[in-house]
């Protein structure tokens, strides 16, 4: 259980790029990384792409007036001069500058933590892992509901064979915030998320379903797509080709078949994601609407509820927990628990610790390419008529 009590050595000094007053997820970040006061230290940000407010928001935030930048070109070239200058940043602003800015970040020195879709296309995803590598750094990325820590009960229950061999799998990540075309006039994070200059080559599928498929890959590290077929559309038609729906089945390499849902039209939808596996001998099944429940559902028994912090579940899902039982957590923590590990796996690579990177499980470069190649994938699938295409694990051309 967590406590508050340090995990590395000293707070690393943080900064953001955007996030700033009216950005959604910025606040995000900071709950997950100010929570405990032992891993970081907010000392910079260039959190605005109206530098003025920017400044104001970061004086706002308890930022040193000087160390509230114009822009992140400033903020890295300054940083760098100053003996306690910033030592990692993190990027929340809209997808088409994750690119350009992980890659100043990381010649500045920096390591990074990257919202998702991570960037474009896999190859960039290939040429950062090796800037990266080359640099010593670390590239986490924001897959802020996976810190959940009762999708580390599901992982432990399948490798513990509690479920059999997985049949199916069904994933949902769905809302009906852009049911409408006015979402698209008057609110400036939809606005970004429509325009494929912007947002990249999908909309729902990279602002939401990269979320779920890593969860799935976290439940599941052993479960590998052979082939996938992606049906998407624009009912909203001014989106198009951005999806605002689409279906994706996928066949696994061990004969099980999967099923991923996500809508930004799904009018009235509140629950988000649902993550449903079947096995050979009972189901698991998680809502992120009661993230304090796992269903447990094994053939011919009454239906159980594990229920978080729990004695009975594994000591990797309680290592995450904060509260103890009968308190609610939700994700507020899951952002904590996320940018913990990102805090740790930092210090682990400034120390040389292979050990603790190879065993931590966090989001990092390779889950921000896997989230890539997953929607270059469906793209190739629904730019050829909705056809089954193998799975590539490599760059796979026009997405
Ligand atoms: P937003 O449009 O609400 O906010 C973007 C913020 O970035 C604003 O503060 C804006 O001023 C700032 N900005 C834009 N360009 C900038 C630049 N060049 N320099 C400095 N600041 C700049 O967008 P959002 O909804 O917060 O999304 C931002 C990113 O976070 C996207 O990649 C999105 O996919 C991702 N996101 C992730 C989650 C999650 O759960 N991990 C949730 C929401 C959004």
């Amino acid at each position: 259980m967590l406590n508050g009590e340090k995990k590395i050595a000293r707070p690393l000094r943080w900064g953001m790029v955007g996030g700033g007053r009216l950005g959604q997820v910025g606040y995000k970040h900071r709950i997950g990384a100010l929570r405990d006061n032992t891993a970081f230290t907010l000392v910079a940000g260039a959190f605005d792409i109206d530098p003025e407010r920017g400044k104001d928001f970061g004086v706002n935030l308890g930022v040193d007036e000087s160390r509230c930048y114009e822009n992140y070109q400033t903020m890295f070239a300054q940083e760098a001069e100053k003996e306690d200058g910033l030592e990692v940043v993190s990027i929340a602003t809209p997808n088409g500058t994750h690119y350009e800015i992980t890659k100043a970040a990381l010649e500045a020195g920096l390591h990074v933590i990257c919202e998702k879709p991570l960037f474009f296309t896999s190859a960039e995803g290939e040429e950062i892992k090796a800037l990266a590598e080359e640099k010593g750094k670390i590239v986490g990325v924001t897959y802020g509901f996976s810190g959940n820590q009762l999708l580390l009960q599901m992982r432990a229950m399948i490798e513990q064979g509690k479920i059999g061999d997985i049949r199916v799998v069904e994933l949902q990540y769905t809302h009906g915030f852009s049911s409408t075309e006015d979402a698209d006039k008057f609110n400036d994070a939809q606005k970004w998320r429509v325009d494929p200059k912007i947002a990249g080559p999908t909309f729902v599928l990279g602002d939401l379903s990269t979320h779920t498929y890593y969860m799935s890959k976290l439940i599941m590290p052993d479960m590998k797509i052979e082939k996938l077929l992606c049906d998407r559309q624009s009912f909203i038609s001014s989106r198009a080709p951005l999806e605002d729906n689409a279906f994706v089945m996928m066949h696994y390499e061990n004969g099980a078949v999967g099923r991923l849902w996500t809508s930004s039209v799904n009018a009235g939808c509140m629950d988000g994601h649902r993550i449903r596996i079947v096995g050979s001998k009972a189901s698991l099944e998680w809502w992120d609407s009661k993230p304090s429940e796992l269903r447990y559902e094994v053939q011919g028994e009454p239906v159980q509820t594990l229920i978080r912090a729990m004695p009975y579940l594994d000591e990797q899902c309680n290592a995450d927990e904060r509260l103890g039982a009968l308190h609610m957590e939700g994700l507020s923590d899951a952002w904590s628990n996320i940018y913990l590990k990102f805090a740790v796996a930092i210090d682990a690579k400034n120390r040389g610790d292979e050990e603790t990177l190879h065993s931590l499980v966090y989001p990092d470069i390779d889950a921000g390419i896997d989230g890539i190649r997953w929607l270059e994938n469906c793209v190739r699938s629904a730019e050829n008529g909705s056809a089954w295409v193998d799975f590539s694990d490599q760059p796979v051309g026009s997405a």
